[in-house]
């Protein structure tokens, strides 16, 4: 690999992308950097080849709810430096027998990333979710065989192994070696080795900071003011410590094996706002795409994304619900308006509230949009058309078999000259005027003289 980061050059390309989290991407860029660097140097500095001494891996651990950008954070790396990817989660990896085929599943991911390249493979990023998940129970008698196995199997991995390419449980592959042994009278087993491989894992970790603030006030006993109290409260995950881990539920081997510890912060609605702002957004970025992929220009208000974003603070899935809250505010559109000769849409915080609503409205508005242009035109003035007044119009049109625009032109006939008379630029059309424009615009004129 062709590798020249540093760490403030990485950290500052996560910024582009990925709203707070700083922690984190100092930790990730740091250790992450230093990681390739120094395989660098393994490589090309003869004195520090293949030494034992200071070999100690930077595999990383985070921590934070879901949804605030840890996987998003490892894949941005992994793309900036080019190296394969593979993303697993602890709970796949099953309790009995054969845990380690799962583990070294990932491994074999991995090669297939990098498009079968082994070499390039023992250069990638392993990152493994819910590994809070296979912490081992505390409320079990004795220890939790099937997570403690589990913990050893990734632990092997993590310092160093060579994992076969073919799966013992993959039939197919097995098949193939007993092919090629029959052909050729011998089989070759192809390795990948885990020395260089980075490995991150991450979790929620719920109840973990009980547990560290549980150890601080322990230790402080016998001296404890309210004003310690108060700062115990508060004290969590800045303060953890390996023995807080080994409490959770993990070996102390395994915890040694992930000395880098980042946590991520829950993301508030106004952090959801400022990324759905963010012009590398993939929800906002998404959206525009599908929508132009039919011709039509869509663009958000910062009104409607501050709903948005408030709306998906709610569902306490962190960036993850902002996908599931523009599909509810914007799906009805991207069904409808690719039918129709609309070619942009703006979204509104009106359209967030009511998408059918809104929908039907803009439906409606389109069809007297030539007749709007063609009475601005004549008359300088630019009408406006109240939801109920539109919804009558369109009835009414619809009744006698014309369009909603010649209906227009006949039902508002007088309406220019009268409105120019009373020295309008702009007036909306009320669901009376549509009732009876006569008699409306009757009373208008008449309003207007009495007053005068
Ligand atoms: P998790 O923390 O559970 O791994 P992800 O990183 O997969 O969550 O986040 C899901 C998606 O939400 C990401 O692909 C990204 O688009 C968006 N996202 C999450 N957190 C952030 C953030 N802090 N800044 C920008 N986008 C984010």
């Amino acid at each position: 690999i062709e590798f020249d980061l540093k760490p403030e050059e990485l950290e500052s390309y996560l910024d582009d992308y990925v709203v707070k989290q700083n922690e984190a991407k100092a930790v990730l860029a740091t250790k992450i950097c230093t990681h390739y660097n120094r395989m660098k140097l393994d490589r090309d500095d003869e004195s520090f080849k293949g030494g034992f001494v200071g070999n100690i891996k930077n595999n990383i651990m985070l921590i934070g709810p879901t949804g605030v950008g840890k996987t998003y954070l490892v894949k941005l790396i992994a793309e900036r430096i080019g190296v394969p990817f593979v993303k697993g989660d602890a709970t796949k990896f099953s309790e009995t027998g054969y845990v380690g085929g799962d583990v070294e599943d990932l491994v074999r991911e991995l090669v297939r990333e990098a498009d079968g390249n082994i070499e390039k493979a023992q250069y990638g990023i392993i990152y493994i979710d819910e590994i809070d998940k296979i912490a081992s129970s505390r409320n079990t008698v004795g220890p939790d065989v099937s997570h403690t196995g589990v913990q050893r199997n990734l632990l092997k991995m993590m310092e160093e192994t060579d994992v076969d390419l073919k799966s013992p449980n993959d039939l197919t592959s097995q098949m193939e070696s007993m092919m090629q042994f029959q052909r050729s009278g011998k089989v070759e087993r192809k390795k990948v080795n885990t020395r260089n491989i980075l490995f991150i894992v991450s979790g929620a970790f719920g109840g973990l900071d009980e547990i560290i603030q549980r150890r601080l006030n322990r230790n402080r006993v016998g001296f404890r003011t309210e004003e310690d109290r108060v700062e115990s409260e508060s004290g969590t995950l800045s303060d953890l410590r390996s023995e807080d881990l080994i409490e959770f539920g993990f070996e102390s081997e395994f915890i040694g094996r992930l000395p880098v510890v980042a946590s991520l912060d829950p993301l508030t609605a106004e952090d959801l706002f400022a990324i759905l702002k963010n012009p590398n957004c993939s929800v906002t970025v998404g959206k525009k795409r599908d929508f132009k992929a039919y011709g039509i220009d869509l663009s958000f208000e910062d009104d409607a994304l501050l709903l948005m974003a408030e709306r998906a603070a709610q569902e306490l899935t962190g960036a993850r619900s902002l996908v599931s809250v523009s599909e509810r505010a914007l799906l009805k559109f991207e069904k409808r308006l690719p039918s129709t000769d609309i070619r942009s849409l703006v979204v509104t915080r009106d359209l967030v509230e009511d998408p059918a609503g809104s929908l039907a409205h803009l439906l409606e508005s389109h069809q007297v949009k030539d007749f709007v242009g063609r009475f601005e035109e004549a008359y300088e003035i630019v009408l406006d058309f109240e939801p109920a007044a539109l919804a009558l119009l369109v009835e009414q049109a619809k009744e006698e078999g014309i369009t909603v625009d010649a209906l227009s032109g006949r039902v508002f006939d007088d309406y220019g000259h009268g409105l120019k008379l009373l020295g309008h630029d702009r007036f909306t059309i009320k669901r009376e005027a549509v009732e009876s424009p006569k008699a409306f615009l009757d009373a208008l004129v008449k309003n207007f003289y009495n007053k005068s």
